[in-house]
């Protein structure tokens, strides 16, 4: 009988502690309110509900199929890292049985803002067909610079091919690198402290190699010809990523009194910009290719300043705290923006490889 009572008293026990692990789970795995947060996880004050809260890292990761206020975060640069392997894969395909995708891409890229100009001009001018303008005219050292690389690159005459496409697939690197980090960094941070600082950090990490890997292209293929300038403008650029990215992940660094360090050094990345698309305009100033590619950069540059707009505002939340919690806030927006900035970018290298493409060997 005392054994029995024993018993009896030690399977309630035994229930009570099952009950209080699922209780306990079932704690961790809901959502919590903002005042609710731990002082590390308080971000954004104007999304009121829906956090994950140091959830077990198996919730964490399937969470990724359920609704919280990341849901979208992390759907919204997954499907445009999703979009960035459909363009890796179609480019490498490019030349084998798919043959003439990217190409056909490009020239989609090309000719119709090639026709409005044309239409534009057939309108402005009133002529009843509009020609090209040509190159500059030709230059003895600028021809032997560009045979010599054309050499080691080409390898057939007329297609991608005929110019080196490292830079294409170190742009589409770079594109996927910071959409799948955006994406990790949304889906594991909250999983706890540890994670939230190191993810945060990888997500900035993210976005310099975005910009540097961004540079790479445009200005491998505006300046074949011009080595030099090509030399100094990649390397810059290289030296400020590598600079903006050890910042970044370095935790001494990381902390406030260096935020407006950190800051600098986006800006002068960004603004760095600037100066090789002037140098890149006046050395093809009248090619129609590259007003065009400068018009995709042009609608890049709207898209990321837009998006940057949204996620310094946070706007609209900031209006109305809560009815923006699982949609429609800030940080989504900006996303979004950064995926059609990211896509305008593509554009205007595809434009600028066509325009290499058509003048391999620097064609003077
Ligand atoms: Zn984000």
């Amino acid at each position: 009988m005392c054994n029995h009572g024993k018993r009896e008293e030690s399977e309630t026990k035994t229930k009570t502690t099952k009950q209080q692990k699922v209780k306990s789970v079932k704690k961790k795995m809901t959502l919590m309110k903002f005042q609710d947060l731990p002082q590390y996880m308080k971000d954004n004050e104007f999304i009121l509900d829906y956090y994950r809260c140091e959830w077990p890292l198996n919730d964490v990761v399937f969470s990724l199929f359920a609704w919280h206020n990341e849901t979208l975060n992390i759907w919204t640069h997954l499907v445009g890292f999703l979009i960035f392997v459909g363009l890796t894969v179609m480019s490498l395909r490019d030349d084998t049985e798919l043959g003439g995708l990217l190409g056909n891409l490009c020239r989609a890229s090309v000719s119709g803002p090639l026709m409005m100009m044309t239409v534009m001009k057939m309108t402005d001018l009133n002529i009843s067909s509009t020609q090209n303008v040509q190159f500059p005219p030709p230059d003895s050292h600028l021809r032997q610079i560009s045979l010599a690389s054309s050499i080691i690159h080409a390898n057939k005459e007329n297609g991608y091919d005929a110019i080196p496409r490292w830079p294409w697939f170190v742009f589409l690197s770079g594109a996927m690198g910071c959409l799948v980090c955006s994406s990790l960094s949304h889906l594991l941070a909250c999983h706890s402290n540890r994670f939230n600082f190191f993810f945060w950090r990888l997500d900035y990490a993210g976005i310099s190699l975005m910009i540097v890997c961004s540079f790479f292209a445009p200005i491998y293929y505006c300046f074949s010809c011009n080595p030099y300038s090509r030399f100094f403008y990649l390397s810059s650029i290289s030296v400020l990523g590598i600079l903006a990215i050890v910042t970044l992940l370095s935790p001494s660094l990381s902390a406030p009194r260096f935020r407006s360090f950190r800051a600098t050094l986006f800006l002068s990345m960004g603004f760095s910009g600037v100066i090789p698309v002037v140098h890149a305009l006046v050395l093809h100033w009248g090619n129609q290719h590259i007003f065009v590619a400068l018009g995709y950069e042009l609608a890049m540059a709207i898209f990321y300043a837009s998006g940057a707009a949204f996620y310094v505002s946070r706007i609209p939340e900031r209006w109305k705290p809560g009815k923006f919690d699982l949609a429609g806030h800030s940080h989504q927006i900006f996303h979004v923006f950064v995926v059609l900035g990211a896509l305008a970018h593509s554009a205007a290298t595809l434009v600028v490889m066509d325009f290499r493409r058509g003048s391999p060997t620097c064609g003077y």
